[in-house]
């Protein structure tokens, strides 16, 4: 909150001068709604983006892989447009293959090379995919130690 030279508050939606309660923000109800509801728009706005992002990725993978699993070369995936920044989770697969798969709420797909070629092992998720949910705070743990022995 902006606060004028002469101790006056200014409305965080007009930015005209309030009069009255320490505590005011707004002159009124109706600055006070605007308000709100362009910060609720923009903040719709960012996870609409995310969302279809996902959306999308997710639509790409069930294309390739409409039952079961698939392998893919990555270029396909390129080629639809994948976007490899987003995802809804991550999933390890246990030993001894320890994959990490990156899901898009109900495919996932898992970065592989073979014979030197960048494919994409594509998988409907599976129920036993939550037991395996990565859990981001072991790696937050070597993050620690290793600051740790930086400084
Ligand atoms: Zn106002």
């Amino acid at each position: 909150m902006e606060i004028e030279k002469s101790g006056k508050k200014k409305c965080l939606q007009c930015d005209k001068p309030i009069a009255g309660r320490l505590d005011k923000k707004y002159c009124d109800d109706y600055c006070r709604n605007m308000y709100n509801n362009q910060t609720k728009r923009a903040d719709e706005r960012q996870i609409q983006h995310v969302n279809s992002i996902i959306r999308k990725n997710r639509r790409i993978l069930k294309t390739l892989c409409p039952v079961g699993k698939a392998t893919v070369r990555k270029e396909v995936l390129d080629a639809m447009g994948y976007n490899y920044r987003y995802f809804s989770g991550v999933y390890r697969s246990p030993a001894p293959r320890s994959l990490a798969y990156f899901i898009c709420y109900d495919y996932a797909f898992s970065p592989i090379k073979e014979k030197g070629i960048d494919k994409a092992l594509i998988v409907q998720k599976q129920d036993y995919f939550d037991k395996y949910l990565q859990n981001p705070w072991p790696a937050q743990c070597i993050l620690k130690r290793f600051i740790r022995k930086q400084f």
